[in-house]
């Protein structure tokens, strides 16, 4: 076990990590995030995505993970300095170190290094950094292929998207979108046609058929719609023909906007594999359907359904998104899940709360005082009922919901780099008139509570 009993964060920080370097992180390691579309990869979330060798690749599979970047930032990591796209977690313990030190505040770096053993954690340490490492824990997208386009993604993971921006172009108007998420087709995010051989995917498939399938503890699968892209089903194809052959649990993000037999493919598929699946909502019916375009919310429900009566599952697990359009329904869309919980049991469902921060026009914190303010009680009024009344929450579902609620009282800006509040709601505006228009929406007719301030924008 990675913690001793009772050990707390800290503890294990100083017990395990802080013996090694101050900047030790094991991600830098054992876990990755490859988008094999766009030939590109990180360490975990945090850091920027860096490209690639498409060379190196065609004699060495292993380095889609190991690129000449990530052996360098092990290697200052085994010397204690610090590596600057990890800015995150720098800023963060910065804080802690300018306040009381021994009220340390715990970093994402030891979050992701307590999940592996530590002989494996001594053992990334003591080798030389010019050594590639398999990995234990791994997120991957085959490409962008999605039949769905929701409001908060981009053309760059999906490829609805990209056939609104072929077709109608750019949207305009935009002051607040510094990435330009919304003016083009990111081209960069699909190297290849789906008809070509895609040479990073070929590179993860050599490795994973070699001995990718034999350390690696968990892969979870994105996209795009990973169940649209047919190399989710060569890799699923691969477990069914090696039964026995691979414990790797696995993982597949799907927006669950198919018709049943697809699922039934899938579980059947998957038999004996431990498999969890993550799908994404945050708001009830044409609330819904409005934010993430192609979604049919009869079809996502019925498939929660099937997929809980079935209980083949390891866990299902809905992602929540908290843009500004899901505050109005999104504790009805909690007590759902909760409903669930208390007819499948706490563990059979889980739910996540996210708070959108990109692209920062659609943040929570555009939306009225008032607007928030309704949202807010609403959800202190759940927490307390559904966590200490029913007990049916999870630490970190309540951990996560109370954030939220702290968020829409204290926070003013999505994030440090965002423009003014008028800016963001002027181009929340722009944004949805150009969206209903391609998309066929009404804005006022499915938000009635937020005409008279939308109007007035
Ligand atoms: S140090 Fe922080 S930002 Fe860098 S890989 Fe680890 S968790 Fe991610």
């Amino acid at each position: 076990m990675p913690k001793i009993a009772n050990e707390t964060d800290l503890q294990y920080k100083r017990r395990v990590i802080d013996i090694k370097s101050a900047s030790f992180c094991a991600a830098k390691w054992y876990n990755a995030t490859i988008w094999l579309g766009s030939g590109q990869t990180t360490s975990c979330h945090h850091p920027l995505p860096h490209a690639i060798d498409v060379e190196e690749i065609k004699t060495n599979p292993k380095a889609i993970h190991n690129t000449p970047q990530k052996k360098a930032e092990r290697a200052m990591m085994q010397r204690g300095e610090r590596p600057s796209g990890c800015e995150y977690c720098w800023k963060i313990e910065d804080i802690a170190d300018q306040e009381d030190a021994s009220d340390e505040i715990i970093s994402d770096r030891v979050y992701k290094t307590v999940i592996y053993d530590d002989g494996d954690l001594d053992e990334a340490f003591n080798t030389s950094a010019e050594q590639d490492i398999n990995l234990q824990t791994l997120e991957i997208a085959f490409d962008r292929t999605c039949q769905f386009a929701c409001s908060y993604c981009n053309p760059a993971f999906s490829s609805s998207w990209v056939r609104d921006i072929r077709r109608n172009g750019g949207y305009t108007n935009l002051v607040s979108d510094g990435r330009n998420h919304f003016t083009h087709e990111h081209d960069h995010s699909q190297l290849y046609s789906i008809d070509d051989v895609n040479p990073y995917v070929e590179a993860f498939f050599k490795w994973w058929e070699s001995d990718l399938h034999k350390t690696l503890k968990e892969l979870r699968i994105t996209g795009g719609e990973p169940l649209m892209s047919g190399y989710t089903w060569r890799l699923i194809d691969w477990f069914q023909e090696h039964r026995g052959q691979s414990t790797t649990r696995l993982a597949i993000n799907s927006n669950l906007g198919f018709e049943q037999d697809k699922l039934e493919r899938l579980l059947d598929a998957t038999e004996g594999i431990e498999l969890d699946l993550y799908t994404s909502n945050e708001s009830i019916g044409q609330h819904a359907t409005y934010i993430r375009d192609g979604l049919d919310w009869d079809q996502w429900t019925s498939n929660l359904l099937y997929l809980l009566d079935g209980r083949k599952l390891r866990g299902l697990h809905v992602m929540c998104t908290i843009n500004a359009l899901c505050l109005i329904s999104l504790t009805e869309f909690l007590w759902m899940i909760v409903d669930l919980k208390k007819k499948y049991g706490k563990d059979a469902i889980n739910f996540s709360v996210n708070i959108l921060r990109f692209p920062s026009f659609q943040s929570p914190l555009i939306l009225p005082e008032d607007v928030k303010e309704q949202a807010r009680k609403e959800l202190v009024r759940f927490v307390n009922m559904a966590n200490s009344e029913m007990k049916l929450l999870h630490e970190f579902e309540f951990n996560q919901v109370a954030r939220l609620i702290n968020y829409l009282m204290e926070v003013d800006t999505p994030h440090s780099g965002a423009l003014s509040r008028e800016i963001l709601q002027r181009d929340f505006k722009n944004f949805y008139a150009q969206y209903d228009q391609r998309r066929g929406k009404d804005f006022k007719n499915t938000f009635p509570e937020l005409t008279e301030w939308y109007n007035a924008l």
